[in-house]
């Protein structure tokens, strides 16, 4: 009986502990964004997207068919792109209001959490996009840092990306699917114009 009271009495010490929210972890700052590992410069999203596979290559043919329709389809990567937009939307609000906590990183628990201190900035609640988004941040989100999911990556159009474009680049394979795409596409255009120079050329040996 003591035995069940004392585990009883951990329990209830215990859960108010695990749900806690230390709010000054996110004051430090995570790595500079330079010496990040490969799955940053180039996601998972994109490595299996890109891969010259006959599902990838019938995925852009697809999307293109669909976009000449009228359809204009997004990308699957673009909810979790306009989630990034969100937070960092929230980031700027919260750093306006001056509030003495300085967040210089984040993770999911103070997005998803309800007791975050960035709560009030980014309601109404926000969901993952997709069950394999995470969001994490590189470097000093106070200044030079930057957010993105673990799965889709970081936004193409922020200033920081622009910034270090070259190490993203870096790490793209040299032909993917939407480049072996657009070539099928654009070969026969390329191609007209030898084909045209011969047939002109033939013609005028003939009238000579
Ligand atoms: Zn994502």
């Amino acid at each position: 009986m003591k035995l069940s009271g004392l585990l009883l009495l951990l329990v209830c010490v215990c859960i108010p502990v695990s749900a806690e929210f230390n709010p000054l972890a996110y004051e430090d700052t995570e790595p500079p964004i330079a010496s990040m590992t490969k799955d940053f410069f180039y996601p998972a999203y994109f490595k299996e997207a890109d891969g010259l596979t006959f599902r990838n290559i019938r995925r852009e043919i697809v999307f293109r068919l669909e976009f000449i329709s009228g359809i204009r389809p997004e990308p699957r990567y673009m909810n979790c792109f306009k989630m990034q937009k969100r937070i960092a939307r929230a980031l700027i609000r919260y750093a306006e209001a001056g509030k003495k906590l300085v967040l210089r990183r984040l993770d999911d628990e103070l997005l998803f959490k309800e007791n975050s201190p960035l709560g009030e900035y980014l309601r109404p609640m926000p969901i993952p996009p997709t069950n394999r988004c995470s969001y994490k941040s590189a470097g000093d989100l106070s200044g030079d840092g930057m957010i993105y999911c673990a799965y889709h990556g970081p936004l193409y159009d922020s200033a920081c990306y622009q910034k270090h474009w070259s190490l993203f680049e870096a790490e793209k394979p040299f032909l993917t699917a939407f480049d072996f795409v657009e070539l099928l596409i654009f070969l026969p255009a390329l191609l007209i114009l030898p084909i045209t120079w011969l047939i002109m050329r033939k013609i005028l040996e003939k009238k000579r």
